[in-house]
């Protein structure tokens, strides 16, 4: 099954089960005329609506490129993750209010053993819904299955604490239901906010998952001629739509013709193997020459002066024109025009008769 239909599928069955839980729960919540019940299934009915969010989010993402938006539509499940974690936010902030109120002006609650067994029955029933969902959406890298995993889980403890105060009601006749509310209200909101800031993260850009730069590095490495891959970057436009770039060094005899033959080989591998979409660069590489050698150990040198330069690459010593090129990745916190301006102003008074042009890369990925 791909993703999209097994997003879809654990999105219905979300709704079914949240569906009933909300009938089960309303039923008892009226009979017992308990808020913390009744809001226990207004909470429910959120969860049934985030999946419906989900699905719908799910199929506009996967609508096919066209000319106006050639990277496809993947994006559209970060908005539907804001929704969704916009919905937890309103959940919670309600919980809150409705508790505080509760807390001031309690009413007066009458639970059967019935309705305490349903409510147990009810928090088992999330607990597994929740964990399901939340395993389906890690082993396709669903923010939204796993954000709505997470929130069924947290909607398991807040059912425990409205069951927790339902048994206090029954047995001793004890009040507690606005103060667990307003506890468990925090959680909720908590929970919204974190779902927030980590889907904004997804749509601000953030740095490339470590784990998948090192595979992709293993995985172009391991072509002979490769020498080195550097300047990798991972652009996504969705979950699952990712494309990257790389420059890898090759040997300065190389011919056009096997670069092409190998860098078509490199990226249909990492298309097959990843899904993703490498453009890749070329970096020459000569060190055969006793004064490139020589040139390329002094910049090494003096890089090495400096912690917070990252990595010297992409280093080619072109003796006709007496032009040397090297890039290097300055530390984000570091002032790197400063670093780049002194490590050109030592290495060139080592090689008067040279010209240095040195290129300032982003520390994109590990
Ligand atoms: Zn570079």
């Amino acid at each position: 099954m791909d993703r999209s239909k097994k997003i879809i599928k654990t999105g219905i069955i979300g709704i079914v089960v949240n569906v009933l839980l909300v009938l089960f729960k309303m039923g008892v919540g009226l009979l017992a005329n308990s808020i913390a019940v009744i809001l226990d299934a207004v909470n429910n009915l959120s969860d049934a609506l985030s999946s419906v969010i989900t699905i719908i989010g799910t199929k506009l993402s996967g609508k096919k490129p066209d000319k106006k938006h050639p990277y496809g539509y993947g994006r559209i499940e970060y908005l539907t993750s804001v929704i969704i974690a916009v919905i937890v936010l309103a959940a919670g902030v309600a919980a809150a209010k409705e508790s505080i109120s509760n807390i001031f002006n309690p009413s007066q609650t009458e639970f059967s053993v019935i309705s305490l067994v349903i409510i147990a029955v009810a928090i088992v029933v999330k607990l597994v819904l929740g964990l399901y969902v939340k395993k389906v959406g890690k082993s396709i890298q669903s923010v939204s299955l796993i954000a709505s995993g997470s929130d069924a889980l947290f909607d398991a403890i807040l059912s425990s604490a409205t069951l927790v105060s339902a048994i206090l009601s029954y047995i001793w006749d004890i009040n507690v239901e606005g103060y667990l509310g307003a506890v468990i209200s925090i959680f909720i909101i908590k929970a919204g906010v974190e779902m927030l800031l980590e889907t904004l993260h997804s749509i601000i850009g953030e740095r490339a998952d470590s784990e998948l730069t090192d595979k992709l590095k293993q995985t172009i490495l391991a072509h002979e001629q490769v020498r080195g891959v550097y300047d990798l970057t991972v652009h996504n436009y969705g979950p699952n739509q990712l494309m990257a770039t790389a420059y890898i060094e090759l040997d300065d005899n190389t011919t056009a013709k096997e670069i092409h033959l190998l860098t078509r080989r490199i990226a249909a591998q990492v298309y097959g193997e990843f899904g993703i979409l490498l453009t890749i660069g070329i970096y020459a590489a000569n060190d055969s020459s006793a004064q490139s050698k020589a040139i390329k150990e002094s910049v090494a040198e003096i890089v090495g002066t400096y912690p917070e330069i990252l990595q010297m690459h992409g280093l080619y010593v072109d003796e006709q024109t007496k032009c040397v090129m090297f890039d290097i990745i300055v530390d984000f916190d570091a002032d790197a025009a400063q670093i780049q301006k002194q490590v050109h102003d030592k290495i060139a008074a080592q090689y008067p008769d040279f010209s240095f042009d040195i290129v300032l890369d982003s520390d994109y990925s590990d």
